[in-house]
């Protein structure tokens, strides 16, 4: 049983077709890059799976429930299972590294010795320990990613998502991201990545699911971004 489908999955927004009937199955601990130029329907396939937007037709099927099936009230639940990272990182910037990813767990009630826990944990993870004293205009690029990344990991998701995570950070920076995020991978935990970043795909050699004008073009095990240009 794939632990994410994506079974003839349409979105139209007014007279737009952002997708166009996409299958997609992922297994549960699969380390998976989406691919294509701007526009080609990655960001909209991630929000489906989170349930911020709905299919016009077609399922989205996480761990054999549909999301859209799930009712109001357990969507936090869900959307704690599946960490999301935004290629802008999204942090607070009034609050010291520990406090940011403190709030992830406060917000679903934690107690706070299992805070006191859990944050160190996770920011070790990411190698941001010794930082967690610092604000977020104290990091660098990179590091503020890793932040971000530590905070969708607070909730011990069984997926993550990453959009773009290192559309706005430097190679190196990159490089450390891309570490932190096969780690997380080798844990166990399922990583989707939606990216242009073609240094970064075809250095992991990791499923490559490549999409243009809303449909699936290419999904190759151990891919690369592709030998074209994507203009
Ligand atoms: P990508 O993440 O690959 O850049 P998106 O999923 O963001 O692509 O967008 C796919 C297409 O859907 C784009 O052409 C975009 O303009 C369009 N789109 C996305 N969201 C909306 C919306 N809320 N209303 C209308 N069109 C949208």
């Amino acid at each position: 049983m794939a632990q994410i489908e994506f079974k003839n999955v349409t979105k139209e927004y007014e007279d737009f077709i952002a997708l166009k009937e996409v299958t997609i199955f992922i297994e549960k601990g699969e380390f998976v890059f989406i691919v294509g130029p701007s526009g080609a329907g990655k960001s909209t396939l991630i929000k489906m799976l989170i349930r911020d937007e709905q299919p016009t037709s077609g399922e989205v099927v996480f761990e054999d429930k549909n999301v859209l099936d799930i009712p109001r009230e357990d969507l936090c639940n869900l959307r704690r299972r599946i960490g999301v990272v935004f290629q802008d990182f999204k942090l607070l910037d009034s609050k010291t590294v520990f406090e940011n990813v403190a709030v992830a767990t406060e917000v679903v009630d934690c107690p706070k010795e299992e805070i006191d826990a859990v944050v160190p944990n996770v920011l070790n993870m990411v190698g941001l320990l010794d930082k967690r004293d610092k604000y977020p205009v104290q990091l660098s690029g990179g590091e503020k990613q890793r932040l971000s990344i530590a905070r969708a990991l607070a909730h011990e998701p069984d997926v993550l998502i990453a959009d773009e995570p290192t559309g706005m950070i430097d190679p190196v920076a990159s490089d450390e991201v891309m570490i932190v995020l096969e780690r997380i991978n080798e844990m166990g935990t399922t990583v989707v990545m939606a990216t242009h970043d073609e240094v970064v795909v075809n250095k992991m050699k990791k499923r490559v699911i490549r999409m243009k004008n809303g449909s699936i073009v290419s999904d190759k095990k151990k891919g690369k971004y592709d030998e074209q240009s994507d203009e």
